[in-house]
């Protein structure tokens, strides 16, 4: 898998929306079955240090409520993208997993000082759990301007853009090198046909093609 294009998002919720994409025009789906969706977990727990996966052990049921949580951010973050009021089955998806596994906060002591960590009345919940936490802390508390969609037209990840200019337009470097070679290539060809043309173009002195031409 490629790593930097599978956590482009920024965002956790966002990375995992962007497990299933586009590739020239082509579904690519990161988490088709229980061992994918492990992988992918334990490498987002590495990228974003974010604990998910309290069992290692895939459990019944792990995949179908990924693809529902999925679906659900993937409504929530396009409306807000989109600019329109999302699907009340979406927020009732996410809010139904936000209630069902509260998380707590607990104080440790360590050489630093005291420390804050997050308990979770259930364990075995806690990826998705996590992954709809930073999904309200995206939409309620962040910039959801700075909310986008890879501007090239075969891609559909989204991302966070934090750089300091805002200004970026692709989920990766990749995505902006395909429609500037487009660009590029568009460019060639004009400038080849130019410069075609005024090999062919009659010559400025050319006398008797001019005055054919005012006789018609
Ligand atoms: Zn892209």
């Amino acid at each position: 898998m490629d790593t930097p294009a599978l956590f482009a998002g920024g965002r956790l919720c966002l990375d995992f929306i962007n497990t299933a994409c586009m590739r020239r025009g082509v579904e690519i789906e990161f988490i088709s079955d229980g061992e994918e969706l492990m992988r992918w977990l334990r490498m987002a727990e590495e990228v974003t240090g974010t604990q998910l996966c309290d069992q290692r052990e895939y459990r019944e049921g792990m995949l179908s409520q990924a693809i529902e949580l999925r679906g659900a951010l993937h409504d929530l973050v396009h409306s807000a993208i989109e600019q329109r009021p999302p699907s009340a089955e979406s927020l009732q998806t996410v809010n139904g997993i936000l209630r069902a596994a509260p998380a707590y906060s607990q104080i440790g002591y360590e050489r630093q000082g005291f420390q804050e960590s997050h308990g979770n009345s259930r364990p075995e919940d806690q990826w998705r759990m996590a992954i709809a936490a930073d999904a309200v802390d995206l939409l309620c508390h962040s910039d959801l301007s700075l909310l986008r969609q890879c501007e090239c037209p075969s891609c559909v990840r989204v991302f966070y853009d934090t750089t300091k200019n805002h200004k970026r337009r692709w989920c990766v470097e990749k995505c902006g090198s395909a429609p500037k070679a487009a660009a590029y290539y568009r460019r060639k060809v004009a400038k080849a046909a130019e410069a075609h043309s005024k090999i062919v173009e009659p010559a400025a002195g050319d006398a008797l093609n001019a005055g054919d031409l005012r006789l018609q």
